[in-house]
């Protein structure tokens, strides 16, 4: 074979490398990457070294590790990143320490109306609920929106209905009831009542929807990449304390709130929830990714920073295909941790 053949034939071989490798083989998908992983986050808000006392962190603590491993051990043994995420939210539904579920704050009724969602990357088929009163865990019931119903998003008493013929068990309002939190709501209506004279009520309303006991917001989250390179967000929440006239947050709203595409990324958020609907702050995330390519900690991180410039202070937890992760926030502290393939889980609190 002459110099100018061999030159061709090995331009040949070396295309046909390239063409294999990004997968472009008729009828076959790229290979999802040889890991996977669960992220999660407990709220965002002002969480100081200084506030935190040495019990209260280890509790804290103690209980996103509980919640990464029991989405983690889902994947390990090949679960899907649906299953991890539902089953890492439950877990810290069922503890008062964050706002969700048991530890809900108050509206200013005094109730406990629970918004959550669900996505699946792989299908993006979405559930989600919004001011349900009698459902232990709304990230389930979420789920069985997605998959059992024909839609996306229900509300109150007609989700409620749903959750029953599906078979699913209520729970007393009492249930929620914690003593932390009724006493915190208290404390935010008297201040409230002293305020009223000053303001405008409309102004009244925004301004006193917020986390007077600690200025943290608690929302809980979680996103996972299973084995298979599935990608799946969920995020619940009891809203903003003293939240009025039926007032829904981003948490339920699919593309604010909870996201999740194969092609980018799994995105759950927390922080001010009416900034993160205006800015449909987690879509964002991913459209950043898809049509500017932008890789995951750029598109998270600039979403942050755009919250900011409207004044929504929050954070993110966010995964891609490959594995990788961010968590970025704009508030003081954010409960967070990740769990990766073959790695000890890690919870961080503070700006570390
Ligand atoms: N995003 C939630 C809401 O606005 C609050 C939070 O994240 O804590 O309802």
């Amino acid at each position: 074979m002459n110099y100018s053949k061999k030159i061709r034939l090995l331009g040949i071989v070396w295309l046909l490398i390239c063409f294999l490798s990004t997968g472009h083989i008729s009828g076959r998908e790229k290979e999802p990457a040889d890991t996977f992983g669960i992220v999660i986050h407990g709220g965002a808000g002002v969480i100081a070294k200084k506030t935190m006392n040495a019990k209260n962190e280890r509790l804290y603590r103690e209980k996103l590790t509980e919640a990464l491993t029991a989405g983690y051990r889902i994947l390990e043994n090949n679960g899907s990143s649906v299953d991890a995420v539902e089953a890492a939210i439950k877990v810290m539904e069922d503890s008062p320490l964050f706002n969700s579920g048991k530890g809900a704050v108050f509206t200013g009724e005094g109730a406990n109306e629970l918004d959550a969602s669900i996505m699946d990357g792989k299908t993006l088929n979405a559930g989600a609920v919004a001011g349900v009163r009698r459902i232990k865990n709304p990230v389930s019931l979420a789920r069985l929106v997605m998959e059992k119903s024909p839609h996306v998003l229900l509300v109150g008493e007609g989700a409620e209905a749903f959750a029953r013929q599906e078979g699913m068990d209520w729970v007393s309002p009492d249930y929620f009831f914690t003593k932390r939190r009724w006493k915190a709501l208290q404390k935010i209506k008297a201040k409230e009542k002293k305020e009223k004279k000053k303001t405008s009520p409309g102004k009244n309303a925004l301004n006193s929807i917020r986390n007077e006991e600690t200025g943290k917001f608690g929302t809980v989250g979680a996103v996972a990449l299973d084995k298979n390179g599935n990608l799946a967000a969920g995020t619940s929440t009891g809203g903003m304390m003293n939240k009025k006239f039926g007032r829904v947050g981003d948490s339920p709203v699919i593309g604010a709130g909870t996201y999740a595409n194969n092609k980018t990324c799994a995105v759950s958020a927390t922080g001010h929830g009416e900034y993160f609907i205006r800015s449909v702050a987690s879509y964002d995330i991913s459209a950043l990714m898809e049509y500017k390519g932008l890789n995951l900690r750029e598109a998270s991180e600039l979403v942050v920073e755009k919250l900011k410039k409207l004044g929504g202070i929050g954070g993110f937890i966010a995964i891609d295909g490959r594995g990788n992760i961010s968590m970025p926030f704009s508030s003081a502290g954010m409960f967070r941790g990740y769990a990766l393939k073959g790695k000890k889980p890690t919870v961080k609190m503070y700006k570390e």
